[in-house]
């Protein structure tokens, strides 16, 4: 009997995630759960009926990598801009309602792919019917977000406070209004602006039901400290396989949420998009400025979407053994000279003052070889 060819996570086991088993649902053109890979998603915080606006955000978040984007629908000015937003983007919108059910179904109407509403709060089942219908007349899904700062007064009553079970009984209850209606193309969130009510939530409701999930840690604050809650957060249900879409979310450029989600599926191997920059923190050793190399080839690499790993180490006590591992290296040395590496072998000597041209180059010239591929 021939052996079978070893993949990635036999070779090295202690990199494996395996992903909770959920049921794939569409949000327009991304597939989001089953085997899909994990959907990137932001929100704009335009005034969602000035279109240009809308656009010009959606386009910028669409351009970053989204894979999917919200927009507020506060009003029926904001469900009627729809159809010319979605007809002026490419990435799927989602339609964030609050209680007014007409808007639902407004949005759906209007282009949107998916409903972001909460069954149980627009004022009973007839009305959940007519969004369900819809939504399914337009091919849109639904999702259910709950969140522990809004949670039903009843689940406040007879829990004393926001926690795991109540959350997770509030969103299946909101489940099961849409299961009632046949309606099965759902996903959900159960998020908290504490990251350990938001872990042990998502983990309860991971074994209740097999709908996708939505992973946030709502209302993470700016961008450092939103980034260092959302990683623990999200990165925790992550490496437990936990998670079918991502938003973080930061009081910040929305774009910024985009760079953070992509780089924290990177970090845990889950998706590849642009450039994945290794470098050092730098010390005395160092034979070029490592931290403002480093800014600058974020900046001037930002347009490469391809997955491209770049390591840029300031000298020879880690550099050749990271260059090993990457697509493109470079080893700072003495004399104003550093080491260029092209898949992990030394391909020459590269002046300083050349450098950030050349890596750029060679980064540009792989990415043009992967498209081409
Ligand atoms: S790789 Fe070299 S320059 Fe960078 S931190 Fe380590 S010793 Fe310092």
């Amino acid at each position: 009997m021939s052996a079978a060819p070893k993949d990635i996570n036999s070779i090295r086991p202690w990199r494996t995630i395996e992903r909770r088993k959920s049921r794939k649902i569409r949000v327009g053109s991304v597939e989001v759960g089953g085997d899909a890979p994990i959907a990137v998603q932001s929100m704009t915080n335009t005034l969602t009926h000035d279109i240009e606006a809308t656009v010009g955000q959606t386009l910028a978040l669409q351009e970053a990598g989204a894979d999917i984007v919200r927009v507020s629908v506060p009003d029926p000015d904001s469900s009627a801009a729809l159809r010319a937003i979605v007809d002026q983007v490419q990435v799927p919108l989602v339609a964030d309602i609050h209680f007014h059910y007409k808007r639902g179904i407004e949005a759906a109407e209007n282009g949107a792919a998916c409903l972001r509403i909460n069954p149980g709060n627009i004022g009973g089942q007839d009305r959940v019917r007519e969004v369900v219908a819809a939504a399914r007349a337009n091919g849109c899904s639904i999702r259910i977000g709950v969140n522990g700062g809004s949670l039903e007064r009843e689940l406040l009553e007879k829990y004393g406070e926001p926690c795991p079970d109540a959350m997770v009984e509030s969103a299946l209850m909101h489940a099961r209004m849409l299961d009632d209606e046949n309606f099965h193309d759902y996903k959900i969130s159960v998020k908290a602006s504490d990251i350990f009510l938001t872990v042990a939530a998502y983990h309860q409701l991971a074994e209740a039901t097999d709908a996708p999930l939505h992973l946030g840690i709502t209302e993470a604050g700016g961008t450092r400290i939103g980034t260092v809650k959302s990683s623990i957060g999200m990165g925790n249900l992550l490496w437990a396989g936990i998670g079918d879409t991502i938003r973080v979310s930061l009081s910040a450029d929305p774009v910024e949420e985009i760079k953070v989600g992509f780089d924290m599926l990177k970090s845990l191997g889950l998706r590849t998009r642009g450039v994945n920059i290794i470098s050092c923190p730098s010390c005395a050793r160092q034979g070029f400025n490592v931290i403002e190399t480093v800014k600058t080839l974020e900046d001037r690499l930002a347009h490469i979407s391809e997955p491209i790993s770049l390591s840029i180490i300031g000298c020879v006590v880690n550099g050749p053994g990271e260059a090993m591992f990457t697509d493109i290296g470079f080893t700072g040395g003495s004399a104003g000279y550093g080491m260029m590496y092209h898949a992990g072998k030394k391909t020459g000597k590269t002046d300083n003052e050349d450098m950030i041209d050349d890596i750029v180059r060679s980064v540009e010239e792989r990415a043009a070889e992967l498209r081409g591929a």
